[in-house]
């Protein structure tokens, strides 16, 4: 039996993540209650985003225009790559306006236990960057700070130090708003040691 398109529409809507089988059937109810436009669109946007989006062939980072768009930005300053896993997390430093360098986005983190090694990264990408006509001066690693970015920025440091590359790594420390009596010992001891003047 063909599930009719009610049923159909919640069942995909329900793989999402974060989306369980209730939310699922009040969104197909929303979209089917909403204009007509607005399904059509939605429709459209969720196929461009696989058609159109690809791998910027310089950063990794995805764009519709290759090379993307913080790439052809000439006021950026190409001697800073920072280096994350993931776009989402590139974004997170974008809203900082802190920075005006370039990025490397990895594609993820060393986890060897999920069978992810170097080569399942995007780090061939980035040291061909190191080796090619931008001159980058420093490299700023700001993976996560778990144990799996840990590791990755190990292993970068470990790889791009002997090229002459200044490595970095972003600080960690007490969340803004946070309190130090919460924070946890690893957390707290990484703000010491991590501390600067004021
Ligand atoms: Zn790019």
């Amino acid at each position: 039996m063909t599930p009719d398109p009610i049923q159909r529409l919640t069942a995909e809507l329900a793989k999402l993540p974060g989306i369980g089988e209730k939310t699922a059937q009040r969104l197909a109810f929303h979209v089917l209650r909403a204009k007509a436009d607005y399904a059509r669109d939605l429709a459209k946007a969720l196929v461009d985003v696989v058609e159109k989006v690809r791998l910027c062939s310089v950063c990794c980072s995805l764009t519709e225009a290759d090379p993307c768009a913080v790439c052809l930005d000439p006021r950026r300053d190409g001697r800073l790559l920072c280096v994350v896993e993931s776009v989402p997390d590139l974004l997170a430093v974008e809203r900082t306006r802190e920075f005006r360098g370039r990025y490397h986005v990895l594609h993820g983190a060393l986890s060897p236990l999920d069978g992810i090694g170097p080569d399942q990264l995007r780090i061939k990408e980035l040291l061909a960057r190191l080796g090619g006509s931008e001159v980058v001066e420093e490299v700023i690693v700001a993976t996560n700070p778990d144990i799996e970015g840990e590791a990755t920025a190990l292993y970068l440091t470990r790889l791009l130090r002997p090229a002459g590359v200044r490595v970095t790594r972003i600080a960690q420390g007490v969340p803004m708003g946070g309190d130090l009596e919460y924070a946890d010992q690893v957390t707290l001891a990484r703000a010491l040691s991590g501390r600067r003047e004021i």
